[in-house]
């Protein structure tokens, strides 16, 4: 029986109206999925969770005016697993809601403490998950973890991505206005990839859009992607939107979108993701606050 059951899930998985016979590996997955969603319920209370953080940088002055935070997973048998290897659970699962209150929680406890060290202007943002946003009580959530964290609301900023934001357009709009009312910033994450009314773009309470890597990569080269990149640019620019380039892995890829006038950069180029801790170092160090216009004349700031 348990074996139909991931025959049948499988063929579900796949589209419904189909036939799948039992292959052996169905199992195997199926029960290291049952395994993983277990170990996954626990990882919060276990402490397994873990938050690193890649850098914002100006793209002007090169200094770092902010970080993503990006969810990793301590598995005590399978070592670190990214955030695309378990949060697709977490969603499936429902166990995304409680999850997502933690890393609330720890990003916003993080950036009050580098914002009392003396980092001001300094931000941190967080990804939503589908689930969370459309989730009532998300808005009364945020509101109680800032409170109860004394935050200044400018401090965090939720990424919500393109297509969440594009569904059920008159819900978003209303959802975004409450979070805008709190005080937050709101970044659409992945622009680009997903089918944006630009008459819904114009009237959402928003600040920032990121443009997604795909676009970024083999830029200055590739002829469709410099298109692209400086339609939105220019876009954004109109509609007096930040602009972030997301996945930057190298210095003609910066200098090309610099150039073209995107304020801010993100990606391997400058750094991976770290941890606090590291962190705390390279905003400690100063890392691009002196240093000339730009940053293109800088070395990286963290070597892989
Ligand atoms: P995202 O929000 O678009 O995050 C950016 C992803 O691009 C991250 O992958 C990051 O490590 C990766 N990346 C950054 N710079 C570069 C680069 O220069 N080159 C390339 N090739 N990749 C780069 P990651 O960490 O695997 O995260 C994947 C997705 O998982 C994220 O996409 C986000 O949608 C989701 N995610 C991560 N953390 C959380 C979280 O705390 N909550 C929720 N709901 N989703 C999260
Ligand atoms: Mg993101
Ligand atoms: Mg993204």
């Amino acid at each position: 029986m348990r074996n139909a059951e991931n025959a049948l899930q499988a063929a579900k998985s796949q589209g419904r109206n189909r036939l799948r016979l039992y292959a052996p590996t169905m199992g195997v997955n199926a029960f290291e999925k049952l395994q993983l969603k277990m170990a996954l319920s626990y990882a919060a209370e276990n402490d397994e969770l873990e938050l690193l953080f890649q850098p914002k940088v100006a793209s002007e002055s090169g200094e770092i005016i902010g970080a993503e935070a990006l969810t990793y997973w301590n598995h005590p048998g399978q070592g670190r697993l990214s955030p695309g290897k378990f949060i697709p659970l977490a969603e499936e699962t429902g166990l995304i809601l409680p999850i997502g209150n933690w890393i609330l929680n720890a990003a916003c406890h993080q950036v009050k403490a580098w914002r009392s060290a003396g980092f001001r202007d300094f931000t941190v943002a967080v990804n939503i998950s589908p689930h969370q946003f459309r989730e009532r009580t998300f808005v009364d959530t945020v509101a109680t973890i800032l409170e109860r964290v004394n935050l200044e609301p400018e401090a965090l900023e939720l990424e919500i991505t393109e297509t969440v934001a594009m569904t059920e357009v008159e819900k978003t709009m209303e959802r975004l206005t409450e979070l805008r009312a709190l005080g937050l910033t709101i970044s659409i994450d992945d622009f680009g990839t997903g089918y944006s009314s630009l008459a819904y773009l114009k009237r959402f309470p928003i600040h920032i859009l990121k443009i997604d890597r795909s676009f970024v990569r083999n830029l200055p080269g590739d002829k469709e992607n410099r298109a692209i990149t400086k339609a939105v640019i220019a876009l954004a620019h109109y509609l007096d939107l930040h602009l972030v380039a997301e996945g930057v892995e190298n210095i003609e890829q910066a200098d090309f979108l610099a150039r073209e006038g995107c304020q801010y950069l993100q990606g391997y180029y400058f750094s991976m993701p770290i941890s606090s801790r590291d962190f705390t170092q390279i905003l400690s160090a100063g890392i691009g606050k002196e240093q000339g216009k730009s940053f293109v004349s800088k070395p990286r700031i963290i070597q892989r």
